[in-house]
């Protein structure tokens, strides 16, 4: 039985589906006729939801093309006229947000209770503080401009936050995009066109053309003025070899493999229901998932024990069912490189507790334990609702170890004291360090990492900076002395 935030707004996601079958890219404001057709399927039932279109080059140059010409429009908008575009996206989107979250849910497989509670909500939040930075750009950032026609590439995990977290800033700096969505993930991004048919937003200034890698990397190559990616390590270093030498802009927000670290004197339940909020939110299919839990070595049997029997109270299920609090993996191929990894782990001497594989795409929620920092499952990122367990007796072995890794997105750390807390959130190089809490986002902070975890920051003032050129000259913005 399903329990989403209402069956009739299933029932509506089933009609517009039913009603849309099939879809182009959205251009120049309006949906083209559709191209060569891949499925969009519900990871939890492998149902086809819809059918979308695999953009060619021919169709990024016209997506391109059209924000090319809108460009210039846009941009010579008032900050008040942009940042009401910008409000009326954000309001939509709270209109829609039942049947958004719903959607989001079958296309990605996460639970209700996430896409409702989390996802969707933020996606508004993004596009309000947007509205505010519209209003601001010229007093706040004197003298810069626009950087031209931004192409964006994005993942599959928050497919609809992360279409906000670029397009919002894009918009309210003057910009234009062509935006990329994942191949596994693409209908809400398309649902969002139709919203932005429905507030009337200028024609051009937001494009948006579906497909695989291929798509991407044809947008990579085309006339854009800059590229923001949010995916894996390993093409976003692809995409930063190609565009090497081109002129382009680049941001890239990449993979993690995040430290939890619980001090001697944290408060354990709290600490356990944030490894809940970190590493199984979103089945782990999170970039800054506490994916490697430190543990002082005084208090790891009594967290160990609480933190499995909390694990065992988990629901692995249906992601429509409001009781779920694991859904499903987004794609079996996904299912299969978290269970290799697992596997790697386990043939040199890791041990996985619970993380059994389940029919169709279901994982349970599992922990790595008796693990080295030289084992595959420390090293490499999982993306999957599997965490590693391991101690120390220090606070300096901690930090060590917090900072033994390629990735440098987010960090948790865990104490009753504030003076430790900030200690270790001081010597540990992530981007974002949370302290006694986990994955808490807001628009207004900055989002990014270090390392091989990309650069550029996405929120707040400093991810407008990421969206705008400079003055060409130092004080060219002052007045000329008499
Ligand atoms: P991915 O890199 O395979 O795909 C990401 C996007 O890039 C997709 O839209 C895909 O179609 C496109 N793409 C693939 N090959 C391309 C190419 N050669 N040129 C241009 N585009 C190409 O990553 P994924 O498997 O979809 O996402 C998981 C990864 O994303 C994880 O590593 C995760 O940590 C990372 N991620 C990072 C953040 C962040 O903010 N740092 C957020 C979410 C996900």
């Amino acid at each position: 039985m399903e329990y989403g935030p209402s069956v009739e707004d299933s029932a509506a996601v089933r009609d517009w589906l039913a009603r849309r079958g099939a879809f182009g890219h959205f251009i120049g404001g309006s949906f083209t006729e559709r191209g060569q057709l891949f499925d969009s399927r519900d990871p939890a039932t492998g149902e086809v939801l819809a059918q979308v279109s695999q953009g060619t080059v021919g169709d990024v140059a016209a997506a391109v093309a059209a924000a090319r010409q809108a460009q210039p429009g846009w941009a010579t908008l008032t900050g008040s006229q942009r940042a009401r575009y910008l409000y009326a996206l954000a309001r939509h989107v709270q209109k829609r947000e039942r049947f958004l979250s719903v959607l989001e849910t079958l296309d990605n497989g996460k639970p209700i209770r996430e896409s409702r509670d989390i996802d969707v909500p933020l996606v508004a939040r993004h596009f309000y503080h947007h509205a505010g930075w519209a209003e601001l750009r010229d007093s706040a950032f004197p003298g810069h401009q626009p950087i031209g026609v931004c192409g964006q590439i994005i993942p599959w995990n928050f497919p609809l936050l992360m279409l906000a977290w670029k397009i919002a800033p894009a918009l309210a700096a003057g910009n234009t995009v062509v935006l990329k969505p994942a191949e596994y993930t693409p209908l809400t991004a398309l649902a969002f066109a139709e919203i932005c048919q429905e507030i009337g937003l200028p024609a051009g200034v937001v494009n948006i053309v579906t497909g695989d890698g291929d798509t991407g990397a044809a947008l990579v190559a085309a006339e854009v003025d800059k590229i923001a990616f949010t995916g894996s390590t390993q093409v976003g270093c692809a995409i930063a070899g190609q565009l090497a030498g081109t002129g382009k802009r680049l941001t890239l927000e990449l993979g993690g493999k995040s430290p939890f670290v619980v001090m001697p004197d944290a408060d354990l339940d709290a600490a356990v229901e944030g490894v809940v909020d970190s590493i199984w939110f979103n089945g782990g299919q999170v970039c800054c998932a506490g994916s490697r839990i430190l543990v002082a070595e005084a208090v790891a049997t009594r967290f160990e024990s609480l933190l499995s029997a909390r694990m065992a109270r988990l629901r692995v299920g249906s992601p429509l069912d409001k009781s779920t609090d694991v859904g499903a993996i987004v794609d079996p191929i996904q299912k299969n490189r978290i269970l290799s990894i697992c596997k790697a782990a386990t043939d040199v001497g890791a041990e996985l507790v619970g993380g059994a594989a389940q029919e169709g795409c279901f994982i349970a929620p599992g922990y790595l334990r008796n693990i080295t920092p030289a084992n595959p499952g420390f090293e490499q990122e999982i993306f999957g609702p599997i965490a590693t367990l391991s101690t120390f007796r220090t606070a300096d072995e901690a930090v060590e170890l917090a900072n033994n890794t390629r990735y440098g997105l987010a960090a948790s750390i865990w104490s009753e004291s504030a003076a430790v807390a900030a200690d270790i959130a001081a010597r540990v190089k992530a981007g974002v360090v949370w302290i006694n809490c986990a994955n808490l986002f807001d628009a207004a902070a900055p989002f990014g990492g270090y390392r091989e975890s990309g650069f550029g920051r996405e929120g707040g003032r400093v991810g407008m900076l990421d969206y705008l050129a400079e003055p060409a000259v130092e004080g060219a913005v002052e007045p000329a002395p008499a």
